[in-house]
C-alpha cells in the first residue's frame, strides 16, 4: 500500500494511508448493525483516494491494476447495501471532490456534470436555470449522481419521471482496464445494446463513472397536493389499481398503512394516500380533479389541506436524521438490541394484496412487528419496515421474504441495489444462466477483478 501511495502522489494526487484505527468512517455505508448485519472480513489498511479528474481516475485504476489492489468508489456512502463497504485492504475512491457542473443546456434539458456532485447541489444549480432534476430521494442532500445512477436509485417523483434510469441520456466511464468509455447522450437511438445501461445498477463493479449526462426538466408551473384516508389498506389499493387502470399517474405517490407504534402484522390497519401532482396548470388540474373523483369514489375520504403539503415539506428529515445519527456516531444504538430491516420488492399489481398476506405471515410466525409498510410511487413498488428481536433469525427471514416475491413474479429490490446485503440471491433472482451471463460480462471487463470485489455477488 505505501509503494501505491508513493506512485499516486508523483502525479499529485490526493490521497491517504489510514491504518486499522482510523478506519472508522469508511467502514460502513448504509448498512448497519441494527440491520443484523455482521462484518465477516475487515480490512486492515485502506488508501483514500480523492481524484479531481477523469484523469486521475485513469491513474488509481491503472495502479490499482499493476498493484492489484481492489478499488471501491465512493459517493455520498447513503447506500442501504453495503455496496460502498470495502471488504478487504482498499482503495476508496472518494468521488465527491469531482463535483463540478459542467454544462446546463435549457434548450436541449440536459445538464453535463461530474459524478461526485450531491444531487442537492447540481438541482440548487439547475434551478437557476428554471430547471430542476427528476430524481428526489430522501437522501437528495448526501448522495451523488454517480452513487444514484450506481445503485439505479428511485425518489419522490419517480411516479413521472422514472428511477435513475431515465435521467439518465449519457455517461463517461473510466473502464477497470483504465480505458475512458463515452457514450453519445441522445434521447433515442436504436443502434445496439445501450452501453450507458450497462453501468446504471452496477454498484461499481463495471467501472468508475466519472460524468454523467442527465435529463433535466422546467420547474413546474403549478403543483396539486392531495390526502385520503381509507379504513383498510385494500380498500385503497383498489383506488390506486383503479387509477392505474385508466393510465393516471400521478408526479408522487406514497400509500401505507396509519401505525402509530410497531404492529402485528397480520393486522389491518387505517391507511393513508399522499398524492402530488405537478406540471403545466391546466393538466395538473384536470388530473387532479379526475384523481379526486376516483379515489372517492373507491371510498377515501379527504385529509385535512394541511397533511400532504406538511409530508412534502418534511420528506428529506429522515435521511437528515439518519445522517446526523451517523456523524454523531450513535446509530448503532438508535434499535437497542433489536433488529430494525426493511425490504422493497417489484411485484405485477395483481400480486400486491396476496403478497402483504404472505409476507404478514412471515413476519408473524418469527415474531416481527411492522413499522411501515405501503407502495412507493408505484401500486407494484410495496415496502415493508419491521422490528424484532429474533437477531438469529432475521437473515433466514429476510430470504424468505424477498424469495415470496419471487415465487409470485416480482423482484427483490427495486431501488437501492443489492450490495453485499443481497448478493446471495442474484442467482435466484436473474435465474442461473442470467446470473452466469453477467458474471462473465464482469469478467471480460474486469479480468483482474480489480472493481469492487464481493459486490453483486461477483
Ligand atoms: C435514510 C436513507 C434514506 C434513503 N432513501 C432513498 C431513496 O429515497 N431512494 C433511493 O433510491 N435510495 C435511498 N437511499 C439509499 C441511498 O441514498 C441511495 O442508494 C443513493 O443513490 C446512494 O448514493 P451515494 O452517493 O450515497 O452512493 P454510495 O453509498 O457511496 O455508493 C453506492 C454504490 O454506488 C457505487 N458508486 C458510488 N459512486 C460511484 C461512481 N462514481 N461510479 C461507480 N460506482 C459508484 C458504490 O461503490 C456503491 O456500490 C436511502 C438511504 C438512507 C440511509
Amino acid at each position: 500500500m505505501d509503494k501505491l501511495v508513493e506512485a499516486l502522489k508523483e502525479h499529485s494526487i490526493q490521497c491517504r494511508l489510514l491504518e486499522k484505527a482510523d478506519l472508522g468512517p469508511y467502514l460502513y455505508d448504509g448498512l448497519r448493525r441494527y440491520r443484523g448485519f455482521e462484518r465477516h472480513t475487515e480490512p486492515s489498511k485502506l488508501v483514500v483516494v480523492y481524484p479531481k479528474s477523469t484523469d486521475e481516475v485513469v491513474y488509481v485504476v491503472r495502479y490499482a491494476n499493476m498493484f492489484k489492489v481492489p478499488i471501491v468508489p465512493v459517493g455520498g456512502m447513503t447506500g442501504l447495501m453495503g455496496g460502498a463497504i470495502p471488504l478487504t485492504d482498499s482503495i476508496m475512491l472518494d468521488m465527491r471532490k469531482m463535483n463540478r457542473v459542467l454544462e446546463v443546456r435549457p434548450e436541449d434539458r440536459l445538464v453535463v456534470c461530474e459524478a461526485g456532485i450531491t444531487l442537492a447541489e447540481l438541482d440548487e444549480r439547475l434551478s437557476k436555470e428554471g430547471l430542476m432534476l427528476g430524481h428526489d430521494p430522501w437522501t437528495k442532500q448526501y448522495a451523488t449522481v454517480g452513487g444514484s445512477i450506481a445503485t439505479n436509485g428511485m425518489g419522490y417523483t419517480a411516479a413521472s419521471y422514472g428511477s435513475m434510469r431515465r435521467q439518465v441520456l449519457g455517461l463517461e466511464v473510466v473502464l477497470p482496464t483504465a480505458e475512458v468509455l463515452g457514450t453519445r447522450y441522445v434521447e433515442d437511438s436504436s443502434t445496439g445494446p445501450s452501453l450507458a445501461n450497462l453501468f446504471i445498477g452496477s454498484e461499481g463493479v463495471l467501472g468508475v463513472i466519472t460524468k454523467a449526462v442527465l435529463r433535466v426538466y422546467p420547474i413546474p408551473e403549478k403543483r396539486m397536493f392531495l390526502g385520503y384516508r381509507f379504513p383498510s389498506f385494500e380498500e385503497g389499493f383498489r383506488a390506486l389499481q383503479r387509477l392505474s387502470g385508466v393510465g393516471l399517474t400521478p408526479t408522487s405517490l406514497e400509500y401505507g398503512e396509519v401505525l402509530d407504534e410497531p404492529s402485528d402484522p397480520l393486522g389491518d390497519y387505517e391507511s393513508e394516500l399522499f398524492i402530488m401532482v405537478e406540471g403545466v396548470a391546466e393538466e395538473v388540474d384536470a388530473k387532479t380533479r379526475r384523481i379526486s373523483e376516483i379515489v372517492e369514489r373507491c371510498g377515501g375520504v379527504k385529509t385535512d389541506d394541511t397533511w400532504p403539503h406538511d409530508f412534502w415539506r418534511r420528506r428529506h428529515e429522515v435521511a437528515q436524521r439518519f445522517m446526523n445519527h451517523v456523524l454523531k456516531g450513535d446509530i448503532d444504538r438508535l434499535w437497542g438490541d433489536n433488529i430494525f430491516d426493511f425490504i422493497h420488492v417489484s411485484l405485477p399489481i395483481s400480486k400486491v394484496l396476496e403478497y402483504r398476506r404472505l409476507s404478514g405471515e412471515v413476519l408473524s410466525r418469527n415474531r416481527f412487528l411492522i413499522v411501515d409498510r405501503g407502495v412507493w410511487r408505484h401500486p407494484e413498488n410495496f415496502s415493508i419496515a419491521y422490528v424484532g428481536q429474533a437477531r438469529d433469525n432475521a437473515l433466514k427471514m429476510l430470504k424468505e421474504l424477498l424469495a415470496t416475491a419471487h415465487s409470485l413474479g416480482g423482484s427483490m429490490e427495486y431501488c437501492h441495489g443489492v450490495g453485499i446485503r443481497l448478493a446471495d440471491m442474484m442467482a435466484y433472482e436473474h435465474g442461473v444462466p442470467g446470473f452466469k451471463l453477467l458474471q462473465r460480462i464482469k469478467n471480460v471487463l474486469d479480468p483482474n477483478n480489480i472493481m469492487n470485489p464481493g459486490k453483486l455477488g461477483f
